[in-house]
């Protein structure tokens, strides 16, 4: 036990093994905070906010920075985020509103036609120029 480390820990307020841990602190500090290891817990990262609070135990010897949990970010690659987003938004632009429910490889004639060929004058799309999974598969996964 070393008490004299002044480095920034991360503890844990749900942890019993730390004795000292001030519990009504905590509470005051509020709902919606979390520490960076209670974000990790919940597949999140603080994502570049400062902390908004700060818990402390071992009389302000040893402490953990609070981040808000409504502001931190998915803690997935920075390219993923960016492709999931850049993918919602080409889907909106290649999937059919139509009858036929497809997503296809190119964009739609959306603003004239307003659906895919095959559901305007019942031209057949070709097999390859649309995706073959089921609509309610990619609902599911969205
Ligand atoms: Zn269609």
């Amino acid at each position: 036990m070393a008490d004299q480390d002044e480095d920034l820990v991360d503890v844990d307020p749900n942890d019993p093994a730390d004795g000292s841990l001030p519990v009504h602190r905590w509470r005051q500090a509020g709902a919606g905070l979390a520490t960076r290891r209670q974000l990790r817990a919940m597949g999140l990262r603080p994502g570049g906010q400062e902390p908004v609070a700060r818990i402390e135990c071992r009389r302000g010897k040893r402490f953990a920075w609070l981040y808000r949990i409504d502001r931190a970010l998915p803690k997935i690659p920075m390219t993923l985020a960016k492709e999931a987003a850049l993918d919602k938004a080409m889907e909106a632009r290649q999937r059919c509103p139509g009858p036929c429910g497809r997503r296809y490889f190119h964009c739609l004639p959306l603003r004239t036609l307003g659906s895919c060929l095959e559901c305007y004058d019942g031209t057949q799309a070709a097999p390859g120029s649309y995706m073959h999974y089921s609509v309610g598969h990619l609902a599911a996964a969205a």
